[in-house]
Protein backbone atom coordinates (compact mmCIF):
# COMPACT_ATOMS: atom_id res chain seq x y z
CA UNK A 1 0.00 0.00 0.00
CA UNK A 2 1.11 3.50 -0.07
CA UNK A 3 -0.83 5.36 2.10
CA UNK A 4 0.16 9.14 2.03
CA UNK A 5 -0.70 12.63 4.19
CA UNK A 6 -1.07 15.97 1.61
CA UNK A 7 -0.38 18.59 4.48
CA UNK A 8 -0.60 22.25 4.12
CA UNK A 9 -2.58 25.67 5.33
CA UNK A 10 -6.13 27.09 4.10
CA UNK A 11 -5.35 27.80 0.14
CA UNK A 12 -1.99 25.83 -0.18
CA UNK A 13 -3.37 23.98 -3.26
CA UNK A 14 -3.55 20.39 -1.26
CA UNK A 15 -7.17 20.05 -3.74
CA UNK A 16 -5.43 20.88 -6.97
CA UNK A 17 -1.98 18.71 -5.95
CA UNK A 18 -4.38 15.63 -4.37
CA UNK A 19 -6.46 15.23 -8.14
CA UNK A 20 -2.58 14.80 -9.73
CA UNK A 21 -1.22 12.21 -7.18
CA UNK A 22 -4.60 10.30 -7.17
CA UNK A 23 -4.44 9.54 -11.15
CA UNK A 24 -0.65 8.60 -10.66
CA UNK A 25 -0.54 6.49 -7.72
CA UNK A 26 -4.12 5.90 -7.93
CA UNK A 27 -4.95 5.94 -4.47
CA UNK A 28 -8.25 6.61 -3.07
CA UNK A 29 -8.84 10.53 -2.28
CA UNK A 30 -10.47 11.14 1.84
CA UNK A 31 -10.59 15.36 2.22
CA UNK A 32 -12.68 15.36 5.45
CA UNK A 33 -13.31 19.06 3.95
CA UNK A 34 -15.09 17.31 1.09
CA UNK A 35 -16.62 15.34 3.21
CA UNK A 36 -18.12 17.80 5.35
CA UNK A 37 -19.62 20.17 2.63
CA UNK A 38 -20.82 16.93 1.19
CA UNK A 39 -22.48 16.33 4.92
CA UNK A 40 -23.94 19.99 5.59
CA UNK A 41 -25.09 20.21 2.10
CA UNK A 42 -27.14 17.21 2.03
CA UNK A 43 -28.74 18.31 5.46
CA UNK A 44 -27.25 14.81 7.12
CA UNK A 45 -27.60 14.46 10.79
CA UNK A 46 -23.25 14.73 10.97
CA UNK A 47 -24.09 17.67 8.46
CA UNK A 48 -26.48 19.61 10.64
CA UNK A 49 -24.06 18.89 13.75
CA UNK A 50 -21.10 20.27 12.27
CA UNK A 51 -22.34 22.87 10.20
CA UNK A 52 -22.09 25.69 12.60
CA UNK A 53 -18.48 24.82 13.74
CA UNK A 54 -17.21 24.37 10.10
CA UNK A 55 -19.00 27.75 8.97
CA UNK A 56 -17.30 29.74 11.54
CA UNK A 57 -14.20 27.90 10.44
CA UNK A 58 -13.17 26.25 13.49
CA UNK A 59 -12.37 22.73 13.62
CA UNK A 60 -14.68 19.89 14.10
CA UNK A 61 -13.91 18.15 17.00
CA UNK A 62 -11.26 15.11 16.84
CA UNK A 63 -14.44 12.40 18.39
CA UNK A 64 -16.75 13.65 15.02
CA UNK A 65 -13.79 14.00 12.76
CA UNK A 66 -11.81 10.93 13.63
CA UNK A 67 -15.09 8.84 13.39
CA UNK A 68 -15.84 9.75 10.18
CA UNK A 69 -12.43 9.58 8.57
CA UNK A 70 -12.41 5.81 10.10
CA UNK A 71 -15.59 5.12 8.08
CA UNK A 72 -14.58 6.38 4.84
CA UNK A 73 -11.55 4.27 5.31
CA UNK A 74 -13.70 1.24 6.11
CA UNK A 75 -15.75 1.68 3.01
CA UNK A 76 -12.35 0.86 0.95
CA UNK A 77 -11.30 -2.27 1.72
CA UNK A 78 -9.84 -3.12 -1.54
CA UNK A 79 -8.29 0.29 -2.15
CA UNK A 80 -3.78 -0.04 -2.72
CA UNK A 81 -3.74 2.84 -0.80
CA UNK A 82 -5.11 6.39 0.89
CA UNK A 83 -4.32 10.01 -0.17
CA UNK A 84 -5.50 11.99 3.07
CA UNK A 85 -6.51 15.34 3.02
CA UNK A 86 -7.28 18.09 5.76
CA UNK A 87 -6.05 15.12 7.82
CA UNK A 88 -5.15 14.62 10.61
CA UNK A 89 -5.32 18.48 11.80
CA UNK A 90 -4.47 17.98 15.30
CA UNK A 91 -2.03 15.51 16.92
CA UNK A 92 -4.59 13.26 18.73
CA UNK A 93 -6.42 12.60 14.97
CA UNK A 94 -2.55 12.02 13.75
CA UNK A 95 -2.20 9.47 16.67
CA UNK A 96 -5.94 8.11 15.82
CA UNK A 97 -4.57 8.04 11.96
CA UNK A 98 -1.51 5.80 12.95
CA UNK A 99 -3.85 3.46 15.25
CA UNK A 100 -6.22 2.96 12.25
CA UNK A 101 -2.99 2.15 9.66
CA UNK A 102 -1.66 -0.06 12.27
CA UNK A 103 -4.91 -2.54 12.58
CA UNK A 104 -5.11 -2.46 9.00
CA UNK A 105 -1.62 -3.87 8.73
CA UNK A 106 -0.27 -1.05 7.31
CA UNK A 107 1.18 3.20 7.93
CA UNK A 108 1.39 6.15 6.68
CA UNK A 109 4.51 6.02 4.05
CA UNK A 110 4.75 10.03 3.17
CA UNK A 111 3.80 13.57 4.59
CA UNK A 112 3.79 15.76 2.17
CA UNK A 113 3.98 19.52 3.28
CA UNK A 114 3.13 22.19 0.84
CA UNK A 115 5.46 24.98 2.35
CA UNK A 116 3.40 28.47 1.26
CA UNK A 117 3.72 31.81 3.27
CA UNK A 118 0.76 33.13 5.21
CA UNK A 119 0.80 36.02 2.39
CA UNK A 120 0.21 33.83 -0.35
CA UNK A 121 -2.42 32.09 1.24
CA UNK A 122 -4.41 34.99 2.24
CA UNK A 123 -4.18 36.30 -1.78
CA UNK A 124 -4.91 33.03 -2.92
CA UNK A 125 -8.03 32.42 -0.70
CA UNK A 126 -9.09 36.32 -1.96
CA UNK A 127 -9.41 34.63 -5.31
CA UNK A 128 -10.96 31.62 -4.36
CA UNK A 129 -14.17 33.72 -3.10
CA UNK A 130 -14.72 35.57 -5.87
CA UNK A 131 -14.93 32.35 -8.05
CA UNK A 132 -16.24 29.84 -6.03
CA UNK A 133 -17.87 31.88 -3.26
CA UNK A 134 -17.55 29.01 -0.33
CA UNK A 135 -19.34 30.21 2.41
CA UNK A 136 -15.88 29.88 5.32
CA UNK A 137 -13.93 31.79 2.55
CA UNK A 138 -15.56 34.68 4.02
CA UNK A 139 -12.96 37.35 5.36
CA UNK A 140 -13.63 36.93 9.45
CA UNK A 141 -13.93 32.85 9.02
CA UNK A 142 -11.04 33.05 6.71
CA UNK A 143 -8.98 34.84 9.58
CA UNK A 144 -10.35 31.90 12.48
CA UNK A 145 -8.78 28.74 10.22
CA UNK A 146 -5.51 30.31 9.34
CA UNK A 147 -5.65 30.91 13.30
CA UNK A 148 -6.50 27.13 13.81
CA UNK A 149 -4.07 26.29 11.39
CA UNK A 150 -1.05 28.00 12.83
CA UNK A 151 -2.93 27.81 16.55
CA UNK A 152 -3.48 23.89 16.46
CA UNK A 153 -3.04 22.30 12.99
CA UNK A 154 1.13 23.42 12.73
CA UNK A 155 1.89 20.86 15.42
CA UNK A 156 1.49 17.85 13.58
CA UNK A 157 4.38 18.48 11.91
CA UNK A 158 6.72 17.70 14.62
CA UNK A 159 4.89 14.66 15.50
CA UNK A 160 5.67 13.49 11.59
CA UNK A 161 9.12 14.64 12.00
CA UNK A 162 9.84 12.93 14.57
CA UNK A 163 8.66 9.51 12.97
CA UNK A 164 10.72 10.76 9.78
CA UNK A 165 7.92 10.77 7.73
CA UNK A 166 7.95 14.37 6.97
CA UNK A 167 9.24 15.66 3.21
CA UNK A 168 8.09 19.81 2.99
CA UNK A 169 7.93 20.81 -0.82
CA UNK A 170 8.26 24.48 -1.84
CA UNK A 171 4.01 25.00 -2.78
CA UNK A 172 4.91 28.29 -4.31
CA UNK A 173 5.78 28.36 -8.21
CA UNK A 174 3.99 26.59 -10.93
CA UNK A 175 1.45 23.68 -10.44
CA UNK A 176 3.65 20.87 -12.63
CA UNK A 177 6.82 21.88 -10.84
CA UNK A 178 5.45 21.36 -7.42
CA UNK A 179 3.59 18.27 -8.52
CA UNK A 180 7.14 17.23 -10.11
CA UNK A 181 8.60 17.59 -6.56
CA UNK A 182 5.59 15.92 -4.76
CA UNK A 183 6.36 12.82 -7.50
CA UNK A 184 10.01 12.87 -6.53
CA UNK A 185 9.56 12.58 -2.64
CA UNK A 186 6.27 9.52 -3.66
CA UNK A 187 8.48 7.64 -5.95
CA UNK A 188 10.72 6.89 -3.32
CA UNK A 189 7.93 4.82 -1.64
CA UNK A 190 6.77 2.76 -4.50
CA UNK A 191 8.85 -0.34 -6.38
P1 LIG B 1 -9.20 24.50 4.16
O1 LIG B 1 -9.47 24.95 2.75
O2 LIG B 1 -9.29 25.60 5.15
O3 LIG B 1 -7.93 23.71 4.27
P2 LIG B 1 -11.00 22.19 4.31
O4 LIG B 1 -11.75 22.28 3.05
O5 LIG B 1 -9.98 21.12 4.43
O6 LIG B 1 -10.38 23.61 4.66
O7 LIG B 1 -12.00 22.05 5.56
C1 LIG B 1 -13.06 22.96 5.75
C2 LIG B 1 -13.55 22.91 7.21
O8 LIG B 1 -13.95 21.57 7.56
C3 LIG B 1 -12.51 23.27 8.26
O9 LIG B 1 -12.38 24.67 8.44
C4 LIG B 1 -13.08 22.55 9.50
O10 LIG B 1 -14.17 23.23 10.07
C5 LIG B 1 -13.61 21.26 8.91
N1 LIG B 1 -12.56 20.20 8.92
C6 LIG B 1 -12.01 19.60 7.82
N2 LIG B 1 -11.11 18.68 8.18
C7 LIG B 1 -11.07 18.69 9.53
C8 LIG B 1 -10.32 17.98 10.51
N3 LIG B 1 -9.41 17.06 10.17
N4 LIG B 1 -10.54 18.24 11.82
C9 LIG B 1 -11.45 19.15 12.18
N5 LIG B 1 -12.17 19.87 11.33
C10 LIG B 1 -12.00 19.65 10.01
Amino acid sequence: MLNIVIFGPPGAGKGTQSEKIIDKYNVVHISTGDLFRWHTKNDTPLGLKVKEIMNSGELVSDDITIAMLREEVEKNPQASGFLFDGFPRTVPQAEALDELMKSLGTEIHAVVELDVTEEEVRSRIAKRKELEGRADDADDKLERRIQEYFNKTIHVLPYYKHQNRLSTVNGIGAIENISASIAEVLNKHVS
